[in-house]
């Protein structure tokens, strides 16, 4: 489905990606492991068309991305969910909800998207008029996984959907996306959260430095010595 092959990237004289290879396949779920400015970010960026490659080649469903703007890459199949809570804070949940569905010219699948993401977060159906800066944290995170799929994903470009919550919010955030995945969803997960991301995925991708240094299926890399010293405490 998506097929990541050799990609660079640079922010000036900083090389965050050097020849950056991963693929997901449809109806999976594909973490994107690593530690603190790993590169793990910029390589959902990249995708997005967000920040510019130097090299290699991203095809999503045999498209290529490359010269796609940002805008066309949401329109192709594919949203990101952006790390941190970046919901816009003085609008309101409905108007945040709506600014995802920005472009679609279908409003009675609009609608019934709203309803289908009501499905997944019942919490935001209260909360319509409520300004999205004074969400709770795990709402504010609900709400941009709700914000993305309004553009009726293929693939869902998530980033540490996990960051800053407590471990109830986790497992419920992470039920939620079991359930996105069981309706047909394909995910790139990135997460510093190695345990849950492993048990979440079929297959993962270690990023140091800009490189993959190590990939497998989840269930092996969990019982991997030197994953397990580095990225699960143990
Ligand atoms: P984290 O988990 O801390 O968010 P990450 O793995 O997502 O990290 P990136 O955010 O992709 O890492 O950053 C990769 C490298 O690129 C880092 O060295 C970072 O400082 C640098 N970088 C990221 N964004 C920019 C930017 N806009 N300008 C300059 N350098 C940047």
């Amino acid at each position: 489905m998506l097929d990541v092959e050799g990609i660079s990237a640079a922010y000036g004289r900083i090389q965050a990606l050097s020849n950056v290879s991963l693929k997901v396949s449809a109806g999976s779920i594909v973490a994107l492991l690593g530690g603190n400015g790993a590169g793990k970010t910029t390589t959902l960026n990249t995708i997005s068309r967000l920040v510019p490659l130097t090299a290699g080649s991203i095809r999503f469903e045999g498209q290529p991305l490359n010269r796609l703007q940002s805008h066309h890459v949401v329109k192709a199949g594919i949203s990101q969910v952006p790390e941190g809570r970046e919901v816009f804070r003085d609008m309101s949940v409905r108007e945040n909800l709506d600014m995802g569905a920005y472009g679609r010219s279908d409003p009675a699948g609009v609608r019934s998207d709203l309803d289908r993401v009501f499905g997944y977060f019942p919490v935001l159906r209260d909360r319509l008029k409520q300004k999205a800066g004074t969400l709770s944290g795990g709402e504010q995170q609900m709400l941009l996984i709700a914000r993305a799929l309004m553009a009726r994903p293929r693939l869902l470009l998530l980033d540490e959907p996990s960051l800053g919550l407590s471990p109830v919010l986790v497992q419920k955030i992470f039920d939620i996306i079991a359930r996105l995945h069981a309706d047909g969803l394909s995910i790139l997960l990135v997460e510093q959260n190695a345990a849950v991301a492993l048990a979440a995925s079929q297959y993962a991708y270690i990023l140091e430095n800009g490189e993959i240094v190590l990939e497998g299926a989840s269930d092996e890399l969990r019982q991997n010595e030197a994953i397990k010293r580095t990225y699960l405490g143990s």
